[in-house]
């Protein structure tokens, strides 16, 4: 099973940048049945990017088109097949490897496209080694909106903090942390809690972010609706 894609518009303005990204995107909450994003909450769930793009797509009376059941299928794999899904996965990667190579770029990985899995844990084959510690010069990274996740033993794996509606004790708590936090916005602001805001739309590679700032996220489809509060109001509502 091919798991993971470059066909992300985001994504591929890194190529700009020199990196080539691959992204695995399973399906979200519990669209497969099982939950893959254990902090989700009301605001991001209506929001989530899984309907972004090709993959919001869908024919007149469907709520469903091949890039949903595709995801599906991917994320009953992982939960019904986890063996053969992480040596699948890991075939991907060392693909992904060459294919970068090949076009003269930096190949980097994003694992949680539309997920909140625990990566660190998950190990591939009979290694007892997870993605992080078979690939140590290769750079992974995801948002998150789980707190504490025990990645500091992996220099390759980059964390930004999500934050959302009524997550904001934990994002106090990541920013303690020294983690850097996205953030969706109506208008990025130049500055939030102190800290600046970077333009996070340019491109997706986190990882070259300058420490201690936000991305800020430009609120998008569903997302320009939210009254949850997952989206930051720097315009106020009048009326
Ligand atoms: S945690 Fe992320 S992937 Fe999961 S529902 Fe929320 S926005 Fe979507």
């Amino acid at each position: 099973m091919k798991l993971l894609s470059t066909a992300n518009p985001k994504i591929q303005k890194g190529t700009k940048l020199g990196y080539l990204s691959f992204i695995l995107h399973l399906a979200p909450a519990t669209l497969s049945g099982k939950e893959t994003c254990p902090k989700r909450t009301a605001g991001c769930t209506a929001a989530c990017l899984n309907t972004a793009g090709r993959g919001g797509m869908f024919k007149r009376g469907e709520n469903t088109n091949m890039i949903q059941q595709a995801r599906i299928r991917k994320t009953k794999e992982f939960f019904e097949n986890r063996d053969q899904f992480m040596k699948d996965l890991y075939h991907d990667v060392r693909k992904g490897i060459k294919q970068a190579e090949r076009l003269g770029l930096t190949p980097v990985f994003r694992l949680n496209g539309t997920s909140d899995l625990a990566w660190e844990k998950y190990t591939v084959g009979t290694t007892d080694m997870n993605l992080f510690e078979l690939f140590p010069t290769v750079q992974f990274y995801d948002y998150t909106k789980v707190l504490g996740r025990k990645v500091a033993q992996y220099p390759n794996y980059h964390l930004t903090f999500s934050a959302a509606d009524g997550n904001d004790a934990d994002v106090v708590k990541a920013v303690a942390q020294g983690m850097n936090v996205a953030m969706v916005f109506d208008k990025l602001p130049a500055e939030y809690m102190g800290r600046t805001v970077n333009d996070a739309d340019e491109h997706d590679l986190r990882f070259l972010d300058p420490l201690n700032t936000i991305a800020g996220l430009k609120a998008k489809g569903r997302a320009k609706k939210d009254n949850t509060g997952f989206v930051r109001r720097v315009i106020p509502i009048i009326g």
